[in-house]
């Protein structure tokens, strides 16, 4: 048997969340056209055969601002190091100046370096990437398209031959060591990062306050969106709530498409200042 970690990591909006939904076919990590909106480390267990590969999506690579983003910094760093394979994954508009060499320096694996979208350039140009990046130290070089599936199973086949040797790490049935909470505030996020411009995702996260199974009717769930200001509450909230029931019921198809089963939905929003900045704050909400 072999088993190990894979650490996907690489700048924001590359595509390493569509990869990693992509490699387990299932829906696990929030993807998004703006960038980081992954924040927290997602792992996604993919058992085949007698592989067991637990792959680690990352925050993509980006100079820290608030207290949140050293954290995300912080995530990507324990990610590298605990990592026995590394995929680096760029797009078609990245090369060899892009590689983290800082981050790099903790590493145990071998790097494969991902170049993704390929489905939005010519051959020509990827050939002119690869030529870039001979300079770096890296395993493989394997071109994919993670939104069309190209090369995603010659680049799963290639990971399984560099994981070492050792017993599966979790029950062949996982696909994550997260509970089902995390996954549906993560849907939550998700939709507001789709309806929404500007400041507001990157002001807002989710908790869930209450996820109780009810021996009649429907799951019910309670879940708090937090912005900063009052004035984010307005815009996130609508004219007669009309946005933020439109998250709901876009969140709620989502949510029980993932759990496979219906639930009821019940969306708050409140304000809280700075949450960004607040340690206590953040690990109270699992950050
Ligand atoms: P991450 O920030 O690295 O996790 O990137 P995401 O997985 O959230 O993807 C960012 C954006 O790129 C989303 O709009 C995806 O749909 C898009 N995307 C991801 N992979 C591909 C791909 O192979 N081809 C194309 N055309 N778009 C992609
Ligand atoms: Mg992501």
């Amino acid at each position: 048997m072999k088993t190990g970690y894979v650490s996907i990591i690489g700048k924001p909006n590359v595509g390493k969340s569509t990869l990693l939904n992509r490699l387990l076919d299932t829906k696990i990590a929030i993807v998004g056209s703006k960038p980081q909106v992954t924040r927290d480390r997602i792992l996604g267990i993919l058992t085949e055969d007698n592989c067991q590969c637990c792959f680690l999506d990352t925050p993509g690579i980006i100079k820290p601002v608030y207290e949140l983003h050293r954290l995300m910094v912080a995530k990507i760093k324990r990610a590298i190091e605990d990592a026995d394979v590394i995929i680096w994954m760029i797009d078609p508009w990245s090369g060899a100046e892009d590689f983290p060499k800082d981050l790099m320096a903790a590493k145990r694996g071998p790097v494969i370096c991902v170049i993704n979208k390929i489905d939005l350039v010519e051959k020509s140009k990827l050939l002119a990437i690869i030529e870039t990046l001979k300079k770096i130290n890296l395993k493989e070089i394997i071109p994919v398209s993670a939104l069309t599936g190209e090369g995603v199973d010659r680049l799963k086949k290639i990971i399984f031959e560099y994981l070492p040797e050792g017993p599966f790490l979790y029950p062949v049935e996982d696909i994550s060591d997260r509970p089902e909470r995390f996954f549906v505030a993560e849907l939550i996020r998700e939709k507001i990062f789709d309806h929404f411009q500007k400041e507001i995702p990157y002001a807002t996260c989710v908790a869930i306050d209450d996820f109780r199974e009810r021996e009649k009717g429907k799951d019910y769930i309670r879940a708090t969106i937090y912005v900063e200001r009052p004035s984010q509450k307005i815009i996130l909230v609508g004219k007669h709530g009309e946005a933020l029931k439109n998250i709901g019921a876009e969140a709620r198809k989502e949510i029980e498409k993932f759990l496979g089963r219906p639930v009821f939905l019940d969306l708050w929003v409140k304000v809280k200042e700075n949450w960004r900045k607040d340690s206590k704050f953040l690990k109270e909400i699992g950050y």
